[in-house]
């Protein structure tokens, strides 16, 4: 699960580590008294969307401005006019999509006079069961493009968590920045703490590009981008209470709901399948005739007959789906169920696309009479392969 950058920044905060003040705003004409609270005289406006990449955006349509999501403005006046020309409109980054996303809410931020912008991130290691931490001089900018043009400027290490976070990690970074004198302290008292946080909030990825060295000398953290692991949030209600519904994709929500686990994908083929193995093995069979994979669906073991309904109803609502293959091996969930549950939702949503269904285990033979005397045209598929080959010549030809 994302958060936006104004969540991270309070939750940094809460940690003591050093940001910027801001305010977040919902509705144009509150920018004016959110950026008269804040000091000047540079005020840092910024659109809020679960994706980087911002500052170099630009909005789809020309009323909000030349400039991309993230301006500098010079009065509270000019401060508000940004949030007004952000506010409602579709912001395009590298990272959203030619579809780009809605600006809904800005964060307005007391400026900050930046001598030196670095990157630093902390992510799991999943091959090492580790906490990398990776930092860079060439802060700012893509670190893709950094890790492309000049990978020699970006460190990375692990930290063996027996024995945790060591001062020495941080210096390490602080040496690699060019640090001196205090700002290695101050280094060091950031990374202690983002570790710490990491651990405790159950984070996937941290990211913060810039860190800077302000004018002033001292180290301050401009922008956070966090991912919190969705398994873990179950223990993490103040991370879970930050979702941003309107961020998420709605087939994805409409999934969590019913307890389903899917996830969205590019290809034309729906599937709906229980269990992860069989599911993954699927979506490989799909590609190996030849086309590709809507989704992961794993309706789980103990799927009820509503679950299938919603299950189907989450699929056929991709306007991207030109098939669907049901696949389900029957051991604690029974195929009469699945049956049912299919002949209900396509009574329900109708059938717009071909559908292929393979079933085999626990009453596949009450199952398989459902469908058929269902009265739908629903193809019959005899094994994996078999309905695999079914459904990618009804929607190829
Ligand atoms: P992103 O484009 O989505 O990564 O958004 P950032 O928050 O990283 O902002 C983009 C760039 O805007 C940064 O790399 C900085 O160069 C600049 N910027 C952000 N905050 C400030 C600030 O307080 N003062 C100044 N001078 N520049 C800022
Ligand atoms: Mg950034």
């Amino acid at each position: 699960m994302n958060i936006h950058e104004y969540q991270a920044k309070a939750l940094l905060r809460s940690y003591g580590i050093p940001v910027s003040d801001g305010r977040t705003v919902m509705r144009a004409e509150d920018a004016k008294t959110a950026a008269g609270e804040l000091d000047g005289p540079l005020w840092v406006v910024k659109a809020q969307i679960h994706a980087g990449g911002r500052g170099k955006g630009h909005f789809k349509e020309p009323e909000a401005g030349e400039k991309g999501g993230v301006r500098l403005a010079r009065s509270v006046g000019e401060a508000a006019e940004f949030a007004r020309q952000m506010l409602g409109r579709t912001l395009v980054t590298v990272q959203t999509g030619p579809a780009g996303k809605q600006v809904n809410r800005i964060y307005i931020e007391d400026g900050s006079d930046i001598d030196r912008e670095f990157y630093l991130a902390l992510l799991i290691d999943r091959k090492d069961s580790r906490i990398s931490v990776v930092c860079s001089t060439e802060g700012g900018m893509s670190i893709e493009d950094v890790a492309h043009d000049t990978p020699e400027k970006i460190l990375s290490f692990d930290i063996d968590p027996a024995t945790g976070y060591s001062d020495f990690h941080g210096r390490r970074v602080a040496f690699e920045l060019g640090l001196k004198g205090n700002q290695i302290k101050q280094c060091s008292a950031i990374m202690k703490n983002l570790y710490r946080m990491f651990i405790e909030k159950d984070m996937d990825m941290l990211e913060i590009n810039p860190l800077v060295v302000m004018k002033d000398g001292n180290l301050k953290l401009l922008d956070a981008k966090m991912a919190f692991d969705g398994n873990a949030l179950y223990r993490q209600p103040d991370i879970l209470a930050l979702k941003d519904e309107s961020e998420e994709d709605p087939k994805e929500l409409a999934a969590q709901k019913f307890d389903l686990n899917y996830i969205t994908l590019d290809g034309e083929i729906g599937c709906m399948v229980n269990g992860a193995g069989l599911a993954m093995a699927t979506m490989d069979i799909i590609k190996l005739y030849g086309a590709e994979p809507a989704n992961f669906l794993d309706v789980g073991g103990g799927a009820t007959r509503e679950k299938v309904t919603e299950a189907f109803k989450i699929i056929t609502s991709d306007p991207n789906v030109k098939g669907i293959l049901v696949n389900i091996f029957g051991g604690i969930m029974r195929c009469d169920v699945i049956a049912e549950g299919v002949i209900a939702a396509v009574k329900e949503v109708g059938l717009r696309v071909p559908l292929v269904v393979r079933l085999e285990g626990t009453n596949v033979e009450l199952g398989k009479d459902i469908i058929r005397n269902s009265g739908l045209n629903v193809i019959a598929g005899d094994n994996l392969a078999d309905a695999a080959q079914k459904i990618v010549k009804a929607v190829k030809g």
